[in-house]
């Protein structure tokens, strides 16, 4: 878990070596808008205003993947459950087939912090690469290094939409985080810094350290 910027893709990415399923909730919607179906519109709208996709659409779209995996798999999470609505549903899944959870991290990054993320960040709209006008631009401004494609800003990420996003966050995800809180499986941890001290603090923090980051 972690607010929007706070990195959870970057460091879901740093702990492949885990060896388990890494799923985004948001690259599943993104791919759902490309196929154009009529709840990949729904959701687009949603993403659009820098809502959350309602918890009907988000439990209707996960339901598929979570019935669809190998029950023997772990798996990384990254995006779901956001709401509380999500995690109960989500724990009802687990419980059916007997699976728990191993912890919930949770990555905090202040606001003035993700502002400056969020609204530099560019992403290649060819092959998903990520770029930061600051941290880690291209080699040659505004395209690809590696498929030359012009780079785009998402919409998600203009600023009044990173915003609201962040306000969104705060307020939705109390009782969230409350919830995993509650079960004892709760682990915060700072966002800020670059990609590979979050990883380090993570990786130590769980004693992962047989893992490259
Ligand atoms: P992300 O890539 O995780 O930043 O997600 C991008 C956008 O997808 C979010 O701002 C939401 O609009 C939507 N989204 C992703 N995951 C969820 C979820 N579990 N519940 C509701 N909306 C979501």
């Amino acid at each position: 878990m972690g607010s929007p910027g706070a990195g959870k893709g970057t460091l879901a990415a740093r702990l492949k070596a885990l060896r388990v399923e890494h799923f985004s909730s948001g690259d599943y919607f993104r791919r759902e808008i490309e196929r154009r179906t009529p709840l990949g519109r729904s959701i687009e709208a949603a993403m659009e205003r820098g809502e959350l996709v309602s918890d009907e659409m988000t439990l209707q779209l996960l339901r598929q993947w979570f019935w669809g995996r190998p029950a023997s798999r772990g798996f990384l999470l990254d995006g779901f459950p956001r709401t509380l609505v999500q995690a109960v549903n989500f724990d009802e899944w687990l419980d059916v087939r007997q699976e728990t959870l191993t912890g919930c991290l949770l990555l905090e990054l202040p606001e003035e912090a993700t502002v400056e993320r969020l609204t530099g960040r560019r992403v290649c709209p060819r092959d998903g690469r990520l770029y930061h006008l600051k941290s880690h631009p291209p080699a040659n401004p505004g395209v690809c290094d590696d498929c030359g494609s012009e780079l785009v800003r998402r919409e998600d990420d203009e600023e009044s939409v990173v915003r609201h996003r962040h306000e969104l966050y705060l307020e939705s995800s109390r009782p969230l985080i409350e919830h995993y809180r509650n079960q004892g499986l709760l682990w915060r941890f700072s966002a800020e810094g670059d990609p590979a001290e979050v990883a380090r603090r993570v990786l130590d923090r769980f004693d992962l350290n047989f893992i490259e980051s």
